[in-house]
């Protein structure tokens, strides 16, 4: 079932890969003989092929961290709820055609509406159902001209759900890290900005539970900080706007899923001891290193690049008043490869059982609200 054939479709690929698939699928088939949740697998396998199917869109696909989910899955690397799957579907890639994309997007987005007020009226109509999945109910998101429209979708199957949030269009090159750029469509799965990351690279990246960043936070900085001329406060806002959403957020989530960051990267832990000393959150929160020795919540960076204050161009450091420049660090990638240890021979029991993939327990509920 899974992705054998569309795999093999790939011609790029290098014996590595070959390797690697041959792997992947006996692992599929002993998970599939001796788990009971590879059936939960395969029916939301059904499930996204049936939907991509549905999008037509010759651009579109699937991504995010559910289409690693299943690599991880079949690598035997976590514990994936896959009772519970939330995932992005993007209509299409090409954010230019974007007025050509706004007329089939309103088309979709109204007879989905329809078939939602039509499944509440009557319990027998069978809806929009993809491979066993019934619709249950649309919410559209209105945006600005130029944002992408957004909606989300939930399908039911028995006790288990897929909530779907569906863009309208995402840039090509949207990857915040190398073992989210595999994304899935018609054509099976592949690299989402194939320069910069490449498949067999993602696929080592989960074997190794490493990922690294793909957008280079500390060119987001140099801009911000240049050496030879000043930058505008807005500008700034706008470039450590980006490096607050790389940090906080997405930063969390891949640590809570369980991997290592490598690469150049910003210095970065949990505090999990002292209140935060700027916004008074209590612990655990994350903080950042600063090249000025001074230490900052992410909750307090955050609120130093939202201050509004016209009288100054500058982004300091609350402590010292040198600039808000975060101190880096490399952390070497462990090149494990393809000489790891083979895979486990024998699937543990329960190995797939609920597990909390974008659970944020790392930090605490009051840090939390401050994000
Ligand atoms: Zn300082």
């Amino acid at each position: 079932m899974m992705n054998t054939q569309m795999l093999m479709k790939a011609s790029e690929w290098t014996a590595k890969a070959r390797m690697l698939e041959e792997k992947t699928a006996n692992l599929e088939a002993m998970v599939r003989a001796k788990n009971e949740s590879a059936e939960k697998i395969r029916s939301v396998v059904s499930f996204l092929i049936a939907f991509t199917r549905w999008m037509k869109s010759p651009s579109a696909y699937i991504e995010g961290p559910l289409v690693r989910n299943f690599f991880e899955a079949m690598l035997g690397a976590t514990e994936v709820d896959f009772d519970a799957v939330r995932l992005t579907a993007v209509y299409c890639d090409r954010p230019e055609n974007k007025f050509m994309v706004n007329a089939s997007w309103n088309d979709l987005v109204n007879s989905l509406t329809i078939i939602a007020s039509l499944t509440k009226l009557s319990s027998d109509f069978p809806g929009a159902t993809f491979a066993g999945y019934k619709f249950a109910g649309i919410n559209v998101q209105q945006k600005e001209l130029d944002e992408s429209p957004e909606a989300e979708l939930v399908w039911f199957c028995g006790n288990r759900w897929v909530v779907v949030n569906f863009v309208a269009w995402r840039d090509k090159s949207f990857v915040d890290f190398d073992v989210n750029g595999i994304c899935f469509s018609n054509e099976g799965f592949h690299m989402k900005n194939s320069g910069a990351v490449g498949f067999t690279d993602a696929l080592e990246g989960i074997m190794a539970r490493e990922a690294s960043y793909v957008k280079r936070v500390d060119i987001l900085q140099n801009n911000t900080f240049p050496t030879e001329k000043a930058v505008n406060r807005t500008t700034k806002q706008k470039w450590l706007g980006q490096i607050y959403d790389l940090i906080s957020n997405k930063w969390l989530k891949i640590k809570q899923a369980g991997y290592t960051i490598v690469g150049k990267q910003p210095d970065m832990f949990i505090e999990k001891e002292e209140d935060c000393p700027i916004t008074g959150r209590k612990p655990n929160y994350p903080c950042v290193n600063l090249q000025c020795g001074h230490s900052l919540s992410i909750m307090g960076y955050k609120g130093i690049i939202a201050a509004n204050n016209e009288h100054t161009e500058s982004v300091k450091c609350p402590m010292c008043r040198a600039d808000l420049l975060i101190k880096f660090c490399d952390v070497k990638k462990s090149r494990v490869g393809w000489n790891v240890p083979d895979l486990p021979s024998t699937v543990p029991e329960n190995s797939y059982k609920r597990g909390t993939i974008i659970s944020r327990s790392l930090v605490s509920p009051d840090a939390l609200e401050g994000l």
